[in-house]
């Protein structure tokens, strides 16, 4: 049993050897090669050759080769020279297709293959989660699948979801203190973060104690294997299908040989005449062929920068009604600038921005440090969009957030969340007191704010004027954030938002452009002339939402295609899905209603497609058909839950897949049609000629080579069929 929770975070970093700078590069070079990958080991992989032997697996084909056998045995060495040769092509084919698809699924799930960030040498590193070795120190936060067992180090209101290992399903607060019980549950050892569980909030430091099947993860891991791939619909109606046409097909070689031995001819040759017929006639590849074509088509789906996660994906992505979006980022290039302010009742582009009025220097001072983007060694600016277009104002006004950092320590703080919409930073001043900054959304802000700070002090605020600016900025398609402050004697004991962010001071907006993705339109319009619905969701206000949707061509001027996230709420199941199928704009949404939106358009019959990228958005991600997650800006949470990953975060990727999943659904109805009549045709030949009196028309080996040749080779060619 592991005690590692009984010691001291001292203790565990040097009996790892390691230290809060993390481990050297040469040192975890070897680790590496002595404690193995930090893999959870799957089921046994197929050997190439396991995978040539069970191409001749098939029953027919063992029947076939015993009487090929016999044959030679009574004297017929070519034939059955013939027909061994034949078999075996026929299975280096199969076994070639098996493999080039096997390692095409290889190749897509190391690409899927998570990320983490360790600290080597004192630098942040980002590196594939199975590079990680003991000792390895680990950096955690919101949105991380923790990718090894931790002890943690440093904890900043880290809370972990650990439903995943102890069925626990409320997040579990995290300490780095210690425990002295060795026997303490694994759900109570909250000084350890486990691999496979996931960080719902905060941020957190720890040291990988164990990887790999050592984890507590890879100990239960044999009993979450038994999981099955899931077959896709076609590939279950196909395997019904197919065993129906093989009783048929056997009945009638039966009919077949009974026949010939009533007409005189030798009972060897019946038999292999009939066999080589069933064999030839009965589909039996059928379903794995399909599973090729799949793994193929989501290979060159890679290409074009969509990563399939689930086979059946590719099936399904053929089938998708509705696109739901999310804007920023997927439809918009979500690199913002900032255009506008408005501050001390008025509006004032940003290159007018002059005059270093007190009041103008206290925004920019609130921008720059209320922010957790920062600029990096190479002069680019690292954060989150929002944060960094914000950033990069104060920047050039001379408000260096490194600065002024010794003056404002941040001594607290409340993340943002796209539900809340605001984020709150408390910094200690100098004189003694702690200001409270606060930033988001403008209608939630000012409905927590009864004073605005202009040239002239303190007044009551005028909150139609601010509205007005902001509907203003807002349908000239901006992006709007409210900024306030508070003052307070000392920090509060509760660093929550229900004290935090109340009686602010308001002083003023910020409103800043993220241009449409020029592909986007375009893919747009042929969403629509393909019969799929591009849907659009937001937490932006209804005015910006609208005004970029209908840049894109989402919507056009109709009132009833937009909708609040709170005229969602306020409407019943019933009444959502009544008119769910007009709604073309979520505005203001929260994550959680992509859940109701999903489920509502299911209800109506439609297959959904529905982006995400945050924890929040995993549960839509799950039920939607296809659930897509973002390649660059997604957590580790939302891409585990989804579908297909988009690579680019790009919103004409995902109508690109849909394209290519509709060509490949269409090329595998070709084919199969394809072969089952060329199989008739086989069958009818065979099976007519004795009721016209013509003799056998074909041999055994002919059966066969016909087979082999003109069944295989234009099926695949109509696999590859351009749409
Ligand atoms: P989207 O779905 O468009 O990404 P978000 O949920 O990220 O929308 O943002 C919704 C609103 O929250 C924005 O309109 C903005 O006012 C506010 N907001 C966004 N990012 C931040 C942030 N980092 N800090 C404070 N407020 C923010
Ligand atoms: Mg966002």
């Amino acid at each position: 049993m592991n005690v590692w929770h009984t010691l001291q975070r001292e203790e565990v970093v040097s009996i790892l050897d390691s230290s809060t700078k993390g481990l050297s590069f040469e040192e975890a070079r070897e680790r590496l090669q002595k404690f193995g990958l930090n893999e959870i080991e799957e089921k046994k992989r197929k050997s190439a050759f396991a995978m040539f032997l069970d191409q001749f697996k098939d029953f027919m084909i063992i029947v076939l080769i015993i009487a090929a056998m016999i044959s030679s045995l009574i004297g017929e060495p070519v034939d059955t020279f013939a027909i061994i040769v034949i078999v075996i092509l026929n299975a280096i084919m199969g076994f070639i297709q098996e493999y080039r698809a096997e390692k095409a699924m290889e190749a897509l799930k190391k690409m899927a293959a998570p990320n983490a960030v360790v600290v080597r040498e004192g630098k942040h590193l980002n590196i594939t989660a199975s590079e990680i070795v003991p000792g390895d120190v680990v950096v955690i936060e919101a949105g991380n699948i923790v990718p090894a067992d931790l002890r943690l180090i440093e904890v900043n209101q880290l809370r972990i979801d650990e439903s995943a290992l102890t069925g626990e399903s409320v997040p579990v607060d995290k300490t780095v203190e210690t425990f002295s019980d060795r026997y303490l549950p694994v759900g109570d050892r909250r000084n350890m973060a486990y691999k496979g569980t996931f960080v719902t909030y905060g941020r957190g430091l720890g040291i990988a104690v164990e990887t790999g099947m050592q984890t507590e993860f890879g100990k239960i891991a044999s009993l979450i294997q038994a999981e099955d791939e899931a077959k896709t619909p076609l590939q279950k109606r196909l395997a019904n299908f197919g065993q129906k046409l093989a009783i048929g097909v056997l009945v009638i070689c039966a009919v077949i040989f009974v026949i010939g031995l009533m007409r005189g001819e030798k009972l060897i040759t019946m038999l292999l005449t009939s066999i080589s017929l069933a064999v030839a006639a009965i589909p039996e590849a059928l379903p794995a062929v399909v599973t090729i074509t799949l793994a193929i088509g989501a290979k060159n789906m890679v290409k074009q920068n969509a990563l399939i996660r689930k086979l059946p994906a590719v099936e399904t992505l053929g089938s998708v009604t509705y696109i739901c979006s999310d804007k920023t980022g997927t439809l918009t290039l979500n690199s913002m600038t900032v255009e506008e302010v408005y501050i001390d009742r008025k509006v004032i582009p940003v290159d007018g921005l002059n005059g270093e009025t007190p009041l103008l220097k206290l925004m920019l001072k609130a921008m720059a440090i209320s922010n957790d983007a920062r600029k990096a060694v190479d002069g680019s600016f690292i954060g989150d969009p929002t944060e960094v277009a914000l950033y990069k104002v104060a920047f050039e006004k001379g408000f260096e957030k490194e600065k002024l950092i010794e003056e404002f320590r941040r001594v607290a703080e409340i993340p943002f969340d796209s539900e809340r919409k605001l984020m709150t930073t408390f910094h200690k001043c100098e004189n003694g007191k702690t200001l409270s900054i606060t930033k988001g959304a403008v209608d939630v802000l000012l409905t927590r704010t009864a004073v605005e700070l202009t040239s002239e002090g303190v007044k009551t605020i005028d909150k139609d004027m601010v509205v007005r600016a902001n509907e203003k900025m807002a349908s000239h398609g901006l992006r709007v954030l409210a900024i306030a402050i508070r003052e307070w004697e000392r920090i509060p004991d509760e660093i929550s938002p229900d004290v935090a962010e109340h009686n602010l001071t308001f002083i003023g907006l910020v409103g800043m452009m993220d241009p449409p993705r020029e592909e986007a339109r375009e893919a747009v319009n042929i969403c629509k002339s393909a019969g799929i619905i591009p849907v659009m969701i937001t937490g932006d206000h209804p005015l910006t939402a609208k005004t970029i949707a209908r840049r894109l061509n989402i919507i056009e001027d109709d009132l009833k295609e937009i909708i609040t996230g709170r005229e969602l709420d306020k409407l019943s199941i019933e009444e959502f899905e009544e008119r769910v199928e007009q709604i073309r704009v979520y505005a203001r949404a929260a994550p959680e209603q992509k859940l109701k939106i999903v489920k509502a358009l299911q209800d109506r019959g439609q297959y959904v497609a529905m982006t995400g990228d945050g924890i929040n958005d995993a549960p839509a991600l799950k039920r939607a058909d296809i659930g897509v997650a973002m390649g660059i800006t997604g957590t580790d949470v939302s891409k585990e839950a989804s579908d297909m990953i988009l690579l680019d975060d790009n919103f004409a990727t995902i109508v690109r897949a849909v394209k290519e999943g509709r060509k490949i659904y269409d090329n595998i109805r070709k084919f199969i049609k394809f072969i089952v009549t060329s199989n008739s045709a086989e069958i009818l030949t065979l099976f007519l000629a004795p009721f016209l009196g013509l003799p056998i028309p074909l041999l055994p080996v002919h059966i066969l080579w016909i087979n082999l040749v003109t069944d295989s080779l234009p099926a695949l060619a109509l696999a590859v069929e351009p749409e």
